[in-house]
């Protein structure tokens, strides 16, 4: 009886990504794989890539000429590298690294079984040729569940649909992820309560651009009515949304957030800038205008509501003056967590054939100075909460006696973290179990490390929303 192929994964980018890699593992288990966290006794690793920059293109080439070197020392006989690099480079993959076995795109995840299981032998000579799983363009939807989830068990990330037709500018996704193709509703209402059953009481809905949600399967109720569907799905405790898009945002998207009990008070809403000429340049669709008129909207009709978004500094023919707009913007928004890009110069963009390009010493500059302005942001909103009472999400076992945890307001491993200051040993198994990762916990919030917040539970632990 040959022994099972032991298989480890390496899953980069985005959360999107993850929920195939979730997927791939899930189907590599079921065909009978034996799933490795070390690398160096696998006999196949598998490569997750993203691909949408360049940053995210070397990061995959490291990645993978480190696993390739693997075939020298150890036991591993075969790489298969999957995702959005290969979705956008193909075959020409292969010019760029050597050792590679088989190339898997973004819409022939259901191919990994047989590029891993291929092939048993070691790649002996260079004219042996990958095995290419590339085929299929248009994506379909994709069924997510039967995945082998990487994320801690008591939180999970939801597809609601894949693609984009936003085309914003700088933005290569949909020409990698394809056109917009959602889940129907009743098939993310199943999924959630798989989740659930698996351990998940914070689910955080994912897509490229949430709010477009319905819109290409003609589901009329969309994002709003989605959201109404799930807040009835027992065992959810925290329904996130994210990666929403400003220009379709409605009211009543906005309502159904106020109104749905197990949805957080917490928008995740990149707008990438807010200078009009900006704006119009990177198609996004709305103004500064509208922008804040949609910004008032959401903090008057939730209040307390956390807000989190991306800019992108440097754009094309960014001049110092909107650059100053946009940091003056950030000051006044104050938004509780804010990411910023240097704009990434992608040939096969509209953008990246624009005019003006800046050069990289600017765009450097202009992301500290961005940072900075909101780190004076951050951390005032953070002494503000101080003396607070917050519900968290315990995350994970003590690190040096502070248990970390996250308030509603913080997404997971985007966001800042709540410490939670314990009585440690003394106070015995009561706590211990009361403060295992996955339990909701009502705190006190007692000051601020950085960008986090430090906390003591104020009871031990709080009843689960069924
Ligand atoms: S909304 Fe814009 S930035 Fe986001 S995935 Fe779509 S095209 Fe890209």
């Amino acid at each position: 009886m040959s022994r099972p192929t032991r298989v480890a994964f390496v899953s980069l980018g985005c959360a999107k990504n993850l929920v195939d890699s979730e997927k791939m593992l899930g189907q590599l288990a079921e065909a009978g794989c034996h799933i490795t966290a070390d690398e160096s006794q696998a006999d196949v690793v598998v490569v997750n890539t993203c691909g949408f920059l360049s940053a995210a293109r070397d990061e995959a080439l490291e990645t993978i000429s480190g696993v390739v070197e693997l075939k020298k020392t150890h036991r591993l006989r075969r790489v298969v590298v999957a995702g959005c690099l290969v979705q956008r480079d193909g075959e020409s993959l292969l010019g760029q690294v050597d050792g590679v076995d088989a190339l898997v795109g973004v819409n022939n995840r259901e191919d990994v079984v047989r590029a891993v299981l291929a092939g048993g032998e070691k790649r002996r000579k260079r004219r042996q040729r990958a095995d290419l799983h590339l085929g299929d363009y248009y994506p379909r939807v994709d069924d997510d569940t039967a995945r082998l989830r990487i994320t801690p068990r008591h939180y999970a990330y939801l597809r609601i649909g894949e693609g984009c037709d936003q085309k914003c500018t700088f933005c290569t996704i949909p020409s990698i992820r394809g056109p917009m193709h959602c889940k129907p509703p009743q098939a993310i209402v199943a999924e959630a309560r798989e989740l659930v059953s698996d351990g998940a009481v914070e689910i955080n809905l994912i897509g490229q651009d949430t709010t477009s949600y319905g819109l290409d399967i003609g589901y009329e109720p969309g994002l709003a009515g989605l959201l109404r569907q799930l807040d009835s799905v027992d065992g959810i405790s925290w329904l996130r949304l994210m990666y929403a898009y400003p220009s379709i945002f409605s009211d009543e998207m906005i309502d159904a957030m106020a109104d749905c009990e197990r949805v957080v008070k917490y928008v995740d809403l990149p707008l990438q800038h807010v200078n009009d000429r900006v704006l119009k340049a990177m198609h996004r669709r709305v103004d500064r205008a509208s922008t804040e008129r949609l910004l008032e909207r959401i903090r008057q009709r939730i209040p307390g509501v956390s807000m989190r978004t991306t800019m992108i500094v440097g754009f094309p023919g960014e001049t110092d003056a909107e650059f100053d707009e946009l940091v003056e913007f950030v000051r006044a928004f104050k938004f509780d967590a804010l990411g910023v890009f240097a704009y990434s110069l992608e040939p096969d963009t509209p953008a990246g054939r624009m005019k003006g390009q800046l050069p990289d010493d600017v765009k450097e500059q202009r992301v500290e100075a961005l940072m900075l302005a909101q780190q004076e942001v951050a951390f005032s909103l953070a002494d503000g909460r101080v003396g607070q009472t917050l519900d968290v999400l315990v995350e994970g076992p003590p690190q040096e006696g502070l248990v970390p945890a996250r308030h509603q307001g913080q997404a997971p491993e985007v966001d800042s973290v709540t410490w939670l200051e314990t009585r440690g040993s003394a106070a015995g198994q009561l706590e211990e179990d009361a403060l295992a990762p996955g339990s909701l916990v009502a705190v006190r919030c007692t000051g601020r490390r950085d960008y986090d917040l430090t906390a003591v539970p104020t009871t031990l632990a709080l009843p689960v929303i069924r």
